[in-house]
């Protein structure tokens, strides 16, 4: 792939840059997902056979799953350059434009948070992925007419931590839809393992399969538990990190034996006491727990509700049995509005 046309999706900043060290480059470094991996694999052998470019790929799932790293491995295994932008900075067709007209045959446009797109930028994007055509609209008022501008075939990748909120046109010119889901700790193991060969940290198998089992299923959380495990190890060990020092490191990070973090904690904590295990609607809890609606639902919720500790019903958000249980507490008179049974 050519370099030089890559672009940065992200303002640099040591968080960005470190996720882009620690990418895989192909298809065969990519740890898990093996279903969806088996997938594009026959796709793209098949789109470079016929020298033609991909079918438009749909990529959804909760943040730091590898949406993004699938992308730039895909475009490496296409043999073709990126480009990456994402929906909340496409505002204008013409910033869309922009990116459709510098594309070279058979390129990769990588849109994250597309759900987030404008509508306006969307109604564009309908004809560029279809017909690889693209409709401007010149001057304003009287004079306003439309050129049409043909663009070379492209591939584009979506990234959505929230396919629901997809409008129907769009997802249906999607060729392939692909969910990503958590991994397992085994998974993680090797990926925590493979970054700390990268990053020149001394990690012993045990101290992996500990910061892989309390890494929330997700390799963007392993990898970056494992550069503060090593800020600890050096600091107050011997710079090894076997599964004492890392467990000795995940509590000082309170990051518990479930990989619940004060957040999840203080989530859990709010709707067990304060709301009685619920329901208890999103923004009310946001501002209890002081963060922002839409994290708490992409971002900490999908974790909670797959660990069984919380439900989202049409009422809200409610705290199960089970979470009491963990934590210790008393069970209210009722969970969930259903009469506790225990
Ligand atoms: P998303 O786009 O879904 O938020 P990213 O692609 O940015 O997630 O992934 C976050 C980080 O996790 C990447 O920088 C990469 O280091 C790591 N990662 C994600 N998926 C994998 C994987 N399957 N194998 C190895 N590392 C991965």
């Amino acid at each position: 792939m050519n370099e030089d046309r890559l672009t940065i999706p992200e303002p640099l900043n040591t968080d960005a840059e470190f996720d882009r060290s620690l990418r895989p480059k192909l298809l065969d470094e990519f740890v898990g997902q093996e279903r969806l991996v088996e997938n594009l694999r026959i796709f793209i052998q098949a789109a470079v056979e016929r020298g033609e470019s991909l079918d438009h790929c749909l990529f959804y799932g909760p943040p730091g799953l590898g949406k993004t790293t699938l992308a730039y491995v895909m475009a490496e295994e296409l043999g073709v350059g990126i480009r990456c932008t994402s929906g909340p900075v496409l505002d204008r067709p013409g910033d869309l434009a922009g990116l459709l007209t510098n594309l070279q045959p058979r390129d990769v446009l990588f849109i994250d948070e597309i759900h987030r797109l404008s509508h306006n930028v969307e109604e564009y994007l309908y004809p560029a992925m279809e017909d690889y055509r693209l409709d401007l609209v010149i001057d304003q008022g009287p004079a306003a007419r439309t050129v049409q501008l043909n663009l070379p075939q492209f591939t584009l990748i979506g990234a959505t931590t929230r396919a629901g909120l997809l409008t129907s046109p769009l997802r249906a010119r999607f060729g392939v839809t692909g969910r990503l889901d958590y991994y397992t700790p085994e998974e993680l193991q090797t990926i925590v393992t493979r970054s700390a060969v990268k990053l020149k940290i001394p990690l012993e198998e045990d101290g992996a399969a500990e910061i892989a089992r309390r890494s929330r299923g997700t390799p963007r959380i392993a990898n970056r538990l494992l550069r503060r495990i090593r800020d600890i190890a050096q600091v107050r060990g011997k710079g090894v990190i076997d599964s004492a020092m890392a467990d000795h490191a995940l509590n000082l990070l309170e990051v518990d034996a479930l990989g619940l973090d004060q957040m999840d904690k203080r989530i859990l904590d709010s709707v067990m006491k304060k709301y009685r295990g619920g329901p208890v609607g999103l923004k009310t809890l946001a501002i209890t727990v002081g963060e922002d609606a839409q994290t708490i639902e992409e971002l900490y919720e999908p974790y909670l509700i797959r660990q069984g500790f919380l439900e989202r019903t049409a009422k809200g958000r409610c705290a199960t049995v089970y979470a009491y249980e963990y934590f210790g507490q008393n069970i209210p008179q009722s969970v969930n509005g259903q009469q506790n049974i225990l």
